[in-house]
């Protein structure tokens, strides 16, 4: 199973209707699914977008949270260190 077929599934399983008796149960069933959604999110990766690439530099942002970075080509991030997210780097990597 992979990261998309695991995030369709946990949606799936998030209650949209309770019933009164099990609220409070579900609710808190429902705190537990949605964290792990939102871990589950930030291990599908993403390309950043890239706004420049110097001599040795590379100008990006985030795609998804919009954090503009520059860094060294050689040590750029694996992942945004504003939101989480993982970087696919492998377009760039190529022109390399
Ligand atoms: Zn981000």
């Amino acid at each position: 199973m992979n990261i998309d077929e695991s995030i369709k599934i946990l949606k799936r399983d998030i209650h949209k209707c309770v019933q009164k008796v099990a609220i409070s149960v579900r609710k808190y069933d429902d705190t537990a699914v949605r964290m792990a959604l939102v871990a589950l999110e930030k291990q599908i990766t993403v390309k950043p977008i890239i706004l420049d690439i110097l001599i040795g530099d590379i100008d990006y942002a985030c795609p998804l949270c919009g954090k503009r970075v520059m860094s060294d080509a050689e040590t750029k991030s694996n992942y945004c260190n504003e939101c989480g997210c993982k970087f696919d780097w492998s377009e760039i990597d190529e022109i390399d």
